[in-house]
């Protein structure tokens, strides 16, 4: 039996306000524990909530980036569950009417692209964490309420994924418009973003979707795609065995790599959801929406677009340089400056990402600036230096901090292109390569490559390959 996979996405991103979602506490990640704390967040009674307006906005930004319908008038709701970490006894968040319905994002996957549509973005304040100490996790469990009121928003996919792929695709995409808008953080390790994954399973020709399971609270792009695919060849397996997909939710094993069960899901009545009594309707008037549209930045997909055609560049090199803003904003400044946008993208796409990610650093922290990579690459478009030169005065100019032309100067690396110096090292290397030289005289054109090869060896790598091959050439056809 075949079976299509079914994949649903429900995204929590902790959104990057000062103070926390309904009072004016920090947010700061990593404060002494529990010192960002108030009677509000930590659940005192006869205290009021007020909405924060930036989290208001910031959710706002995230629905108009993913074509959702904002709605004018939403609420929230009191969802009731204990938990150690949740002093309330209930989490504030949207539920009947969440402030954006009805979007769609775009994936690109193996260079196909496709809409997955977007259910809802709600607005709800997160909950705080149980600590487990080392050595004493047996005996004690400690809470921190630091991040309990840290606004998030959740976002919620159509059940339209298809793969693990796609999933990564969708997830990424989430993750770097928010990083465009400014709106959150998006470190994964710190649990800025997380995802709660909902899969099933529906034999080839059914009707209607299988029974989902739900795996709760991934925090990176690899446990998120190995989750998945775990759980979509056990429903198989489970399935052809004749057995049944029970709906709940399964904890996702790190380590063993595996889905457990954890406990049969909640139905919508045991939350217990109403209204919350202590909070107005939300409104988003007109003025105030057309504000926040008027100030969006440029997002990704329109990015990769423009850099496509403005500076002539293929679309996969300028899809990579979209993947982040900054990294965008380097590229760009780069290719202003110099005179071969081309050259531009494909260096920094290899050299200067290949520094980057051995470094773990960001492109912001990267020591060669846009400015002076363009000085460097002009150099082997005027002909100064070859290409190859051009990889060794990169590496100089990371260990000094020196100009391009200054290591060109010093390190004497100035292309050879005058025609008597390039003839000496060809008849060098045609005197210490007969048999070559007969091979090639008897017929065999393709050894041209090793000839050139040496020349460029010999010269250190400063001859002219251009004028090298045509002094070969010259000299073997005679
Ligand atoms: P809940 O509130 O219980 O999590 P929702 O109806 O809000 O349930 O759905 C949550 C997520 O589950 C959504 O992302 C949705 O796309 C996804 N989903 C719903 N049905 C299925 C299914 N049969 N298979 C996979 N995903 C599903
Ligand atoms: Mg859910
Ligand atoms: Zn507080």
């Amino acid at each position: 039996m075949n079976y299509t996979p079914v994949v649903g996405l429900e995204i929590h991103a902790q959104l990057a306000t000062e103070s926390k979602l309904f009072c004016s506490c920090s947010t700061e990640f990593g404060a002494p524990p529990n010192s960002n704390t108030c009677p509000i967040c930590l659940g005192m009674p006869g205290v009021l909530p007020v909405v924060n307006k930036k989290a208001v906005k910031y959710a706002i930004m995230m629905a108009l980036a993913t074509n959702c319908r904002i709605n004018r008038r939403s609420g929230f709701s009191r969802k009731n569950y204990f938990y150690p970490d949740l002093p309330k006894g209930y989490q504030i968040t949207q539920y009947e009417v969440p402030i954006a319905e009805d979007g769609y994002i775009e994936i690109e996957t193996d260079g196909k692209r496709k809409r997955v549509g977007i259910t809802r973005i709600h607005l709800e304040e997160d909950a705080g964490k149980s600590l487990h100490p080392e050595g004493k996790a047996e005996e004690v469990t400690s809470v921190d309420f630091n991040r309990c009121g840290v606004p998030l928003i959740e976002i919620v996919s159509e059940p339209e994924i298809s793969s693990p792929k796609e999933a990564v695709a969708y997830a990424n995409k989430i993750k770097q418009l928010l990083e465009y808008l400014g709106i959150c953080r998006g470190v994964l390790a710190e649990g800025n973003i997380r995802f709660d994954i909902n899969v099933s399973v529906m034999p080839e020709g059914a009707g209607s979707l299988g029974v989902r399971t739900e795996i709760k609270n991934l925090n990176s792009f690899h446990s998120l795609a190995k989750a998945i695919e775990y759980e979509i060849e056990r429903q198989i397996k489970v399935l052809d065995n004749g057995g049944r997909v029970v709906h709940e939710t399964r904890l996702w094993d790190e380590k063993k790599l595996i889905t457990r069960s954890m406990r049969t899901k909640e139905e919508i009545s045991d939350y217990r959801y109403f209204p919350e009594p202590d909070l107005l309707t939300l409104v988003v008037t007109d003025k105030w929406l057309d504000e926040i549209s008027s100030t969006l930045p440029e997002l990704p997909d329109a990015r990769c677009s423009r850099i496509e055609k403005q500076y002539g560049i293929p679309h996969y090199n300028a899809s990579v340089l979209t993947s982040t803003k900054p990294l965008a904003d380097y590229f760009e400044q780069v290719a202003k400056l110099c005179k071969n946008s081309v050259r531009a993208s494909n260096w920094v796409i290899t050299e200067v990402m290949k520094v980057i990610n051995e470094r773990k650093i960001t492109v912001d922290e990267f020591s060669v600036r846009g400015k002076a990579l363009a000085e460097l690459l002009d150099l082997i478009d005027d002909g100064v230096i070859s290409q190859t030169a051009a990889k060794e005065v990169f590496s100089a100019m990371l260990e000094t901090g020196k100009s391009a032309a200054r290591i060109v100067e010093e390190k004497g690396l100035f292309r050879v292109s005058d025609e008597q110096a390039i003839r000496e090292i060809v008849d060098k290397v045609i005197a210490e390569h007969p048999k070559e030289v007969k091979r090639y005289q008897g017929g065999k054109k393709q050894i041209l490559g090793f000839f050139i090869g040496q020349v460029m060896k010999l010269s250190g790598g400063k001859a002219d390959p251009k004028v090298a091959q045509r002094i070969l050439q010259e000299v073997l056809d005679n």
